[in-house]
């Protein structure tokens, strides 16, 4: 026969209750005898079951000792019964009750202190409100009229005061388990029906014994029978007894259950209070005023802690609104919020610094996103301690974030800015790796900015510029990126009619053979003629054009202009190359364009050279790497430019589809001491079977370590400035007269 669906405690219910019915059945010394063989075997098992538990095991034992001692009580209680023959009260057996319920109280306060997640004040008073309504009742009910009855002798009353002494414990036990939260599911409500079993037995039993109507056998036995069986059936239940971890974070507030037994407890005085008065009997009244009074007081105070509960709660919704999840730092809109506080007030100075992580998406890519995540809280706590104020920290999404700078820190922004890099470039040690994070800052200041979100669309584009510029660094915007001169505003709302109008030119810088000076190819860079201003720098213009989409229509206008103007010179064999910027590479057609270019204005693609710049921000590697190879199934080679800037992306060498690589002109102006790089560099790059080309040579010193190094190609203002085309044309028609050399850039 399958038993499994009825189980241990299906088998313990049914034996409850048979034996219950046999225990009725029975009679004197026999009902006693199987009373206390039924006991014994239900707590036995309870107490074995505990074998099973963990966290909670010493405090399920109390409870089972307690009710232990009201075990020996009744064996103590029946031996007496059947040897005095006679109701044996008060006596030893009274004794063996009382110390029950202490054990039961301990068992039950270890129950709810263990596993609490919170300290939840409110359930405490609650708990004492219970307590006190619950023990109102039971002075009205009990404990007066035992007291006041001059006819029971003096000990007969004092136990029977101690009994209620033992069921003010129960009721506080209770109180304070159901407001714990403890317990949930079964185990827990089998305990609660337990003790309110016991509890409602034992007030009978009192109220009885007043009037001596109580005598073994009585059907408040089944009470107590059902309370044991209760316990043990609590106990087996090992999954629920041993298991509430504490589910809630928060406490749990008032829910609709604990209001109403909250209310039903205080107005227990009260209206015993009211129905005394009205029936003329005066003589509980001291008492029970003392008790409305003292419940009164609770509750007040349990009003106040509610309050207090829902102003913590809304702090901390407004809190979470307000704040980043993973870092805790005040988010964009926080953040927005604090700079106009600061520029409202007129005696502060406010600056925004502007932080990117540099290549976080490779640390994610090659560690995984727990990696990645624990880098970003750790960034964001080395940030917190720039400034004093917590919300002057915001983490503006991905790896991006903002400090805010006010009064004197914003005064000294540079030297912030430098520590501020400073302090991010430690490495971060992580449980399985090490990770060496830098970023690039963008600063900018409020005064003439206008509003917020200008001012953080400064500190973007001064960040951005600094990513351009290699990385790991920091730029102002205004000392920068905009200048006195013009306005950022008038740069960036000008720069679409500069292509519209044809404000726009190439010039072109040669690339020469180091070993004999002749051109190997032209370089061409763009230029802004604009009609007020002057003459603009790319440096300058190009920035804006990334962050808009215009680099698009700039990008193509060049490689067209670049190519017109090589196709309609007169026939050589120099190559042209022209710079793209990765984020024109982002978006799908670069390829298509180029082709089309390639085909209209017939110029030979295996002399077309693209560079793409190293240190700009390449979001999706593996997306450029595709881009790069369908340039290159066109024929045209490709440069990866400024290498060493950042030395951010050494990485990418082996992994792009390049032929060039460019050393960043950078090289040329560092200390002897950092050159050190530039031979293995070099090396590294021949290795890989790429040509380097290392930029910036602007004196003859530098022209002599570039052949001491022995790289090829090089391109500088030692060898030729940037020049309109015909002027770089003139040149080169000069040096056809010389023979040519076998330096020239290797196609393909
Ligand atoms: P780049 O690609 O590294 O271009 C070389 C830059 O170095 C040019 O500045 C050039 O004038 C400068 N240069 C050449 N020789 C020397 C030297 O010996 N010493 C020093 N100190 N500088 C030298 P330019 O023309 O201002 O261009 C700056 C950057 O703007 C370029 O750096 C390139 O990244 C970008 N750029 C230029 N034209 C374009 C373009 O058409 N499209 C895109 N996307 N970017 C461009
Ligand atoms: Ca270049
Ligand atoms: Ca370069």
């Amino acid at each position: 026969m399958n038993v499994r669906p009825l189980g241990g405690r299906g088998l313990l219910v049914a034996l409850s209750v048979v034996g219950l019915i046999l225990y009725f059945a029975l009679d004197g010394l026999a009902a006693d005898m199987f009373w206390n063989v039924y006991v014994l075997a239900v707590l036995g098992v309870a107490a074995a079951a505990t074998r099973r538990l963990g966290r909670h095991r010493r405090a399920w034992q109390w409870i089972i000792a307690g009710n232990l001692c009201f075990l020996i009580g009744d064996a103590t209680y029946s031996l007496l019964d059947f040897a005095l023959g006679d109701d044996p009260y008060p006596s030893i057996a009274d004794v063996f009750y009382l110390s029950g319920y202490p054990l039961l109280g301990v068992g039950l306060a270890r129950l709810s202190r263990t596993g609490a997640a919170h300290r939840d004040r409110g359930a405490w008073v609650d708990a004492a409100i219970i307590t006190l309504g619950g023990t109102a009742l039971l002075w009205v009910l009990v404990m007066a009229p035992t007291a006041g009855d001059n006819a029971v002798p003096i000990l007969d009353r004092v136990v029977a005061l101690s009994y209620t002494g033992g069921d003010m414990i129960l009721i506080a036990g209770l109180a304070v388990l159901s407001g714990r939260h403890l317990l949930r599911g079964r185990a827990f409500a089998l305990l609660m029906a337990s003790l309110v079993t016991m509890l409602v037995a034992d007030v009978v039993y009192a109220v009885m014994s007043l009037g001596e109507d109580y005598t073994l056998g009585n059907p408040v036995d089944a009470l107590w029978w059902t309370s044991y069986t209760l316990l043990a059936l609590a106990v087996l239940d090992p999954q629920h007894a041993d298991s509430p971890k504490p589910t809630a974070t928060r406490p749990p507030g008032l829910t609709t259950a604990r209001s109403m037994s909250l209310v039903a407890a205080a107005i227990v005085a009260p209206v015993a209070l009211l129905v005394g008065v009205i029936d003329g009997e005066t003589e509980h009244a001291a008492v029970l005023l003392i008790a409305t009074i003292a419940i009164f007081v609770l509750v007040v105070g349990r009003l106040q802690l509610v309050a207090g509960e829902l102003d913590a709660s809304r702090r901390a919704l407004e809190h979470e609104a307000n704040h980043d999840a993973l870092t805790g730092l005040a988010n964009r809109t926080r953040f927005a919020h604090e700079i106009e506080g600061a520029a409202a007030s007129p005696i502060h100075d406010v600056v925004v610094l502007y932080l990117d992580l540099d290549d976080f998406k490779t640390v994610n890519d090659l560690h995984g996103h727990p990696v990645g995540d624990a880098m970003l809280v750790e960034i964001a706590d080395r940030l917190r301690t720039i400034t004093p104020w917590p919300d002057h920290v915001a983490r503006l999404g991905g790896d991006e974030f903002a400090v805010l700078l006010t009064g004197a820190l914003a005064r000294s922004a540079p030297s912030v800015a430098d520590e501020l890099l400073r302090i991010v470039r430690e490495p971060v040690e992580l449980p399985q790796t090490v990770v060496h994070p830098a970023a690039s800052v963008g600063t900018a200041s409020i005064s003439g900015a206008g509003d917020v979100a200008e001012l953080m669309r400064r500190a973007d584009v001064a960040m951005y510029s600094a990513k351009r510029a290699g990385k790991d660094r920091w730029k102002s915007f205004e000392a920068d990126v905009g200048d006195g001169a013009m306005t950022w505003l008038e740069l960036r709302s000008d720069l679409p009619l500069a292509h519209e109008r044809d404000q726009l030119t190439l010039e072109f810088q040669p690339v020469v053979s180091v070993e004999d000076g002749r051109t190997v190819s032209l370089e061409a860079l763009v230029r802004w003629d604009h009609p007020v201003h002057g003459r603009i720098g790319p440096d300058r213009f190009i920035p804006i054009a990334e962050e808009s989409r215009l680099i698009d229509d700039i990008g193509r206008w060049v490689v067209r202009a670049a190519l017109r103007a090589a196709a309609s010179a007169p026939a050589t064999d120099v190559d042209i190359s022209v710079n793209v910027s990765p984020r024109q590479l982002e978006h799908g057609g670069f390829v298509d364009d180029l082709r089309n270019e390639l085909t209209e204005s017939g110029f030979d693609p295996g002399r077309f050279i693209i560079e793409v710049t190293e240190s700009s921000t390449i979001d999706d590697v593996d997306h450029v790497a595709k881009v790069l190879g369908d340039i290159r199934r066109l024929g045209v080679r490709v440069a990866l430019d400024d290498l060493g800037a950042g030395f951010a992306s050494l990485r990418h060498l082996g992994s792009l589809p390049i032929d060039i690589v460019k050393l960043d002109r950078s090289f040329m102006r560092r200390p002897m001491r950092e050159r050190d790089l530039l031979p293995g560099l070099v090396e590294l790059i021949r290795a890989l079977k790429l040509v380097p080309v290392i930029e910036g040579v602007e004196t003859p010193a530098h022209h002599a370590l570039v052949r001491e190094l022995g790289v090829p190609l090089a391109q500088g203002y030692h060898y030729g400035r940037p020049v309109p085309f015909d002027l770089a044309w003139r040149s080169l028609a000069h040096q056809r007269l010389v023979p040519a050399g076998p330096d020239r850039l290797p196609i393909g």
